[in-house]
């Protein structure tokens, strides 16, 4: 016993030199206890279990990294690059951002990049978790660790290696992994506070019953930390049944802030919209022409990464208009940007930022039916408007009930659009809204609900609510995948784009707390049955060793009923 029990002894000392109670020192101190009073039997058994214990940890860690492996290993090791008008095979790490990369059917995508030729359809599944695949071609976006089938792409690359999404999903996933050892931080934590517990009751009977069997049969049946381990091997499960449906949960507490929250918070533009705007009309104003509007405001907006942006460029392209290099820009997050184009100050943007242009009628009548209106002036004169139509994601409002009936009381519709844009939509919706929001006025009304006892969840897709994201109690963002800010700034990443995904979380984070509660219910029961009949002695040592570890399997075994979780159910 002495020998198969040292390496679990050993670990004890060592940790308690450093002056931490671990759980290995419940584990050995019940197992010296029973050796003390010559129960040579009842202290094997409990080493027995110690050492099994210690296994199923080992193999549970080695599988943990085996799952690592197997993500990278989905990214192939070598792309086909065009370099001096032929194409080349090389590592894949050497691939730099501009080149041109070749992606034959069947082969995975070596790197996140822009499709510039071909025609194919690619499976995304590693990424969005979606099986379905999906057709793409010139213009379209692809990522890392996909594969493409039926045709050849010509790919621009925009990000190799760790930058890519795929990149990102795995350091993530690596992050997760290193909760894991949070898991036995606090198990160790637990036993600390636990084992002075434990003592006293063992020392209680003592003093009460002079029963030697049955102080050494407390000591015994409390070795276990079960309670300790109720909580985080639940959300691990759920963490982990979660990314294998393209929803990145970035720790185990979001789960439990999902599961308590009543108020919804919505961001507009790019999140119950597509945030692919059109433009659908252009205002000139003081002797302009529409064209010189357009081609103005294209060009102030060159730089802006913002949907409405592209929405402006597409529309110059599309009439065949040249594009002016800016001199300066500036862009102003939740109002528009301020350029210099040809020596003239440009300014495009909402009608907090460019107001004396905001009167007209037509301009009004446009945003009463939905669209947003960004105003253009040259050298602080209104020079005129141009109307940008978004689509609603057509799910939203399916998605929107099953929230409401999921017991989330409040949600509400926040954007810096303009008021009357922001009514026809959130009419269509039913839904309260607050408009003409600065990023920073979106944090406020976070902090506000959240001062009020509020648990808030804030849906956006990262484009100026990041910090609002960010301040939520959970912050999840649409369309993660291929958008660095969402993923950095969301406590929840939806990797595919699809509301669903949205009361999918919420129903995850409800399932895990009940399996949580589950767990400690029954780990206090079944170690308050135990102390008890172990003090009154009617527990031997020999049947507290082998009861001390039931609870674990109960445990683990009630937790991975998490990770057959069904979609919707
Ligand atoms: P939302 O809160 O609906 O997601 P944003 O905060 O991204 O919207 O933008 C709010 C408003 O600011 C837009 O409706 C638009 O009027 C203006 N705006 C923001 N960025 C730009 C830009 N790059 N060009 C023009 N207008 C912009
Ligand atoms: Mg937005």
């Amino acid at each position: 016993m002495l020998i198969a029990g040292s390496p679990v002894f050993r670990k004890a000392v060592t940790a308690a030199v450093r002056g931490r109670i671990t759980a290995h020192a419940l584990m050995s101190f019940g197992a010296l206890a029973a050796l003390a009073i010559g129960q040579w039997v009842t202290a094997a058994v409990v080493v027995l279990f110690m050492r099994i214990g210690d296994h199923v940890e080992r193999f549970t860690a080695a599988r943990a990294r085996r799952a690592v492996g197997d993500l990278t290993a989905l990214a192939p090791p070598t792309a086909r690059v065009e370099r001096d008008g032929t194409e080349e095979e090389v590592p894949t790490g050497e691939v730099r951002v501009g080149e041109t990369v070749i992606v034959r059917p069947g082969a995975q995508i070596p790197v996140d990049g822009e499709v510039i030729g071909g025609r194919a359809t690619v499976d995304q599944a590693a990424i969005t978790g979606e099986s379905m695949p999906v057709d793409v071609g010139p213009g379209a976006r692809v990522f890392a660790a996909t594969l493409a089938r039926l045709g050849t792409l010509r790919v621009r690359v925009t990000r190799v290696g760790p930058d890519t999404t795929f990149g990102r999903v795995i350091t993530l996933v690596e992050q997760a992994e290193a909760h894991r050892a949070d898991v036995q931080r606090v198990a160790d934590r637990f036993s600390g506070y636990y084992l002075p517990v434990v003592v006293g009751i063992a020392a209680l009977t003592f003093l009460l019953s002079h029963n030697l069997l049955a102080t050494v049969a407390v000591l015994v049946v409390a070795c276990s930390c079960s309670l300790a381990l109720a909580t985080p091997i639940a959300m691990l499960a759920s963490v982990g049944a979660g990314a294998r449906r393209g929803l990145l949960i970035k720790g185990g507490k979001y789960l439990e802030s999902l599961a308590r929250a009543d108020v919804l918070l919505i961001d507009k533009t790019g999140t119950v919209t597509l945030g692919r705007p059109q433009v659908v009309d252009v205002l000139a104003l003081n002797g302009v022409s529409d064209l010189e509007v357009v081609t103005l405001a294209a060009s102030a907006e060159r730089y802006s990464e913002h949907p409405l942006a592209e929405a402006v460029r597409a529309a110059a392209r599309e009439r065949g208009l040249p594009l002016e290099e800016p001199e300066q820009f500036e862009a102003l997050p939740g109002l528009g940007v301020r350029a210099r184009v040809h020596g003239a100050l440009i300014a495009v943007g909402s009608g907090r930022m460019v107001p004396a242009a905001a009167s007209t009628k037509e301009a009004a009548a446009l945003e009463a039916q939905g669209n947003t209106l960004l105003y253009v002036a040259r050298d602080g004169v209104p020079i005129g408007a141009i109307a940008a139509a978004d689509t609603l994601r057509s799910e939203v409002p399916a998605a929107l009930d099953a929230v409401r009936a999921l017991g989330v009381g409040t949600i509400e519709l926040l954007t810096g659009d303009h008021e009357r844009a922001a009514a026809a939509l959130a009419g269509r919706l039913g839904l309260p809204y607050r408009a003409d929001l600065l990023p920073e006025d979106k944090i406020a009304i976070v902090r506000d609900y959240q001062a009020r006892g509020h648990t808030v969840v804030m849906v956006g897709d990262g484009v100026n609510d990041a910090p609002a994201l960010a301040q939520a109690d959970v912050g999840i963002a649409m369309g993660a995948a291929g958008a660095d800010v969402a993923i950095e700034a969301a406590h929840v990443a939806l990797m595919r784009d699809d509301w669903m995904l949205v009361p999918e979380v919420l129903r995850i984070a409800r399932r895990t707390m009940r399996v949580v509660a589950l767990n400690i219910a029954f780990t206090a029961v079944y170690n308050l049955v135990g102390l008890s009949l172990a003090a009154l002695g009617v527990l031997p040592p020999i049947l507290a060793a082998a009861a001390q570890s039931l609870p674990d399997l109960g445990i683990l075994a009630n937790s991975s009923r998490l990770l057959r979780q069904r979609a919707g159910s």
